[in-house]
């Protein structure tokens, strides 16, 4: 039988790859491998904590206690962290305090704005797409999350097929703000794409589009506003009507490294203009991953008096961890 040969588009810079080469496969896939994460992660997290501790003039016998993420994600980049703060914990003999990274990322408009439980929260990221009713530091009601790919990832994957990482203007950029930044120069209209996203792959696949990709990336960040807004707006209207948030300063919280997109905030904007609530987001960059949403969990907690553990025998990194109690089926 006559091999076929896949040879596809590179629509920024009309370069053609040959899809059964493994280095061009490698090219279109990439994204994080955990083993070279974890060995980052090796390389890098003694470093981190010295500038850290030095860049804020405060000495290690100075801290109050060691926060860290647990749970959930890639183990081996969990692991590399749990263990490391362990034999911090032993060496200074602080309590420890145990993170759900998903909580982190929801209490991080506690810091930077006055922001009173409950509210509703709205975490858009890498790995996940979840709202919950925020009723107290570690006491969560899920209301509903993503029943396949989270944004992130999703908008991760979009750029990845359209190569923008050797975009001229957005080589150094996540995929996600790629998008939006490409998106800008883009016609939502010019591509009819609607979910699921099998024709934006068709899209780029076919080779329809050579130098189009700001067009397909201002259709699939319109998606993906669409859809976010329209389960949000049933969120809202489940808590209003059971009185779970305020009827007055109800507030709707964004978080989590998608929630950084004007396009996306701009969107929830008009439902909770509609809706008579309040958008808060913290900046872009303590809405996608940073230390400092970490820290502040562990000071949130500190002050609640929960989640402190003297004893850390028996402490275990869990890659897979839910937040908060799931009512998902009452919200159907
Ligand atoms: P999770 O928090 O679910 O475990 P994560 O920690 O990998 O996943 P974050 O760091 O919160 O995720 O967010 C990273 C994601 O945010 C990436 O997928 C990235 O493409 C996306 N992102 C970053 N900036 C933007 C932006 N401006 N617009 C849309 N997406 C963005
Ligand atoms: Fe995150």
């Amino acid at each position: 039988m006559k091999e076929r040969k896949e040879v596809k588009m590179n629509f920024e810079s009309g370069e053609l790859f040959d899809a059964a080469n493994r280095d061009d496969r490698d090219k279109r896939k990439s994204g994080i491998i955990p083993p070279v994460a974890q060995q980052l992660h090796r390389e890098n997290i003694q470093r981190i904590v010295q500038e850290a501790l030095s860049a804020s003039s405060i000495s290690p016998s100075d801290l109050s206690a060691i926060a860290t993420t647990i749970k959930p994600g890639l183990a081996l980049s969990l692991g590399v962290g749990l263990s490391f703060s362990l034999q911090l914990v032993g060496q200074l003999k602080k309590p420890f305090i145990p993170i759900h990274h998903m909580e982190a990322h929801a209490l991080t408009i506690r810091l930077t704005n006055k922001v009173e439980f409950p509210f509703l929260v709205l975490l858009i990221s890498g790995g996940h797409c979840l709202l919950a009713l925020v009723q107290g530091v570690s006491d969560f009601l899920l209301l509903g999350k993503s029943l396949d790919i989270a944004p992130g990832d999703m908008l991760d994957k979009v750029a990845r097929r359209l190569f923008l990482v050797k975009h001229p203007e957005c080589s150094t950029m996540s995929g996600g703000k790629a998008i939006e930044h490409l998106a800008k120069q883009g016609n939502r209209f010019h591509f009819d794409i609607t979910p699921p996203l099998q024709r934006a792959k068709n899209c780029i696949e076919q080779g329809q589009i050579l130098s189009s990709a700001a067009d397909i990336a201002a259709a699939v960040q319109h998606i993906t506003a669409c859809h976010i807004v329209k389960r949000t707006h049933r969120a809202i209207l489940f808590c209003k009507q059971r009185d779970l948030l305020p009827q007055n300063n109800a507030v709707l919280v964004a978080s989590g490294g998608v929630a950084s997109n004007f396009y996306i905030r701009r969107a929830l904007e008009i439902v909770t203009n509609a809706t008579q609530c309040t958008l808060l987001c913290p900046p872009p960059r303590l809405c996608t991953d940073n230390g400092i949403m970490i820290a502040w969990n562990g000071i949130e907690r500190l002050r609640a008096g929960m989640g402190i553990l003297h004893d850390i025998e028996d402490i275990r990194y869990e890659p897979k961890c839910p937040l908060g109690v799931d009512i998902s089926k009452e919200v159907e």
